[in-house]
């Protein structure tokens, strides 16, 4: 039987293609069309069962494999969203090509020993990301493992990332004649302000690892009148979902402390998805880490610094991981041209086959040592919200 790296190798020619073609056609979150549609035509020629359009999501999509002998849900997810201006500058083309690969492989093993194999077509992580959606509806209920690859100037392993609440603050008062009758009106931009302000008295009394941070996004209509409405848009990040609520609840009292101050009515609402914080499955990931280190690729610990994923939300219904594969031989910053165009280079499709075999040697392992999956799910029943 062929070697999974073999397999890989034979595929490489159309996962590059895959990954070129969606580099010449950025398109933003649940705008991919061309992305996602070469995603399922390829996987509809491999013999996956397809769900398109999962959850009303038009560029998601949900491709299965089910052998028929018995065994666990492997699940790979797949992202293709672009950002505004620079394309591909986080490497999405590159990660959905090298999940899609990893499923490919999977698929001859699963066929041939067993389990179910998922991929996850999951659109705009950079933005309201439909990951969120998917772990809400229950889509990883029966997926035992999990696993996201996401390029990176180096190898990484899987690390954390922060909660994000994304929250709207809308004040409404009264419009007046600022100069000739400013007694008779209700300043929300003051009570927006003054939000502004209690939050940056907060900040000094919370973890230091949280992130409170907002803008105005509107702040009145003319200097000469009196704002009747502000809207102020906030992301609070944690590292911990419990004190998220906390955090969130002081961050609201200090805009309800300005609508009382200045008399203005206050609402507030979620405008994005919530992020989860992402918890990784430390005995996977070390376990997948072994298997590159085997491989002969060096894995440095992960970042110290973090953003949030929607892969969160993914670890926190089922045992995950989010690793960082290479693609280069020097320091690149995520979100810029450099890094772009990197994903085309020999570096980075030599990251891609190292990455697809971790990633199916990683599934098939859990799949045969039941001691393996078993410290997988006690460690998961265990965590850390
Ligand atoms: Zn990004
Ligand atoms: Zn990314």
């Amino acid at each position: 039987m062929q070697t999974f790296k073999e397999r890989a190798l034979e595929l490489l020619p159309e996962l590059k293609e895959l990954s070129q073609y969606i580099y010449d056609n950025p398109e933003l979150g649940y705008e991919e069309f061309l992305s996602s549609k070469a995603h399922i035509d390829m996987l509809e020629k491999y013999g996956f069962e397809m769900e398109l359009s999962p959850l009303d999501m038009e560029t998601a999509y949900v491709a299965r494999y089910r052998g028929d002998k018995p065994g666990i849900t492997m699940a790979y997810l797949a992202e293709y969203d672009a950002l505004p201006g620079i394309g591909h500058g986080c490497g999405h083309n590159i990660l959905g090509a090298t999940a899609l690969g990893a499923a490919l492989v999977l698929k001859d093993y699963v066929k041939e020993k067993g389990g179910t194999l998922v991929l996850f077509g999951t659109p705009a992580e950079e933005t309201s990301g439909a990951k969120v959606a998917f772990a809400d509806h229950g889509y990883f209920k029966d997926v035992d493992v999990a696993i996201c690859p996401h390029p990176s100037d180096y190898y990484f392993s899987s690390g954390k990332s922060l909660a994000l609440a994304p929250i709207e603050f809308t004040f409404k008062g009264k419009t007046a004649h600022a100069a000739s009758e400013p007694q008779a009106g209700i300043n929300a931009l003051d009570a927006l302000l003054l939000t502004f302000n209690n939050v940056n008295a907060l900040r000094e009394h919370i973890l230091p690892s949280a992130r409170v941070h907002g803008i105005v996004k509107e702040g009145g209509l003319a200097a000469n009148i009196v704002p009747e409405k502000s809207v102020g848009e906030f992301y609070v990040r944690t590292m911990t979902l419990d004190y998220m609520e906390e955090l969130l609840e002081k961050v609201i009292n200090c805009a309800k402390a300005g609508a009382l101050a200045t008399g203005c009515t206050m609402e507030y609402r979620d405008y994005e998805a919530r992020y989860h914080n992402m918890v990784t499955n430390q005995t996977l990931s070390d376990h997948y880490d072994g298997l590159l280190e085997e491989m002969g690729v060096e894995v440095t610990p992960p970042r110290e610094s973090f953003g949030s994923l929607d892969m969160g939300n993914v670890s926190q219904v089922c045992p995950s991981i989010n690793p960082y594969f290479g693609i280069s031989d020097h320091p690149i910053p995520g979100h810029t041209v450099e890094f772009r165009d990197a994903t085309l280079t020999d570096l980075a499709m030599e990251g891609m086959i190292n990455t697809i075999v971790a990633m199916v040697k990683a599934m098939v392992d859990c799949n045969e040592d039941p001691a393996l999956l078993a410290a997988v799910k006690e460690e998961f029943e265990n965590r850390k919200r």
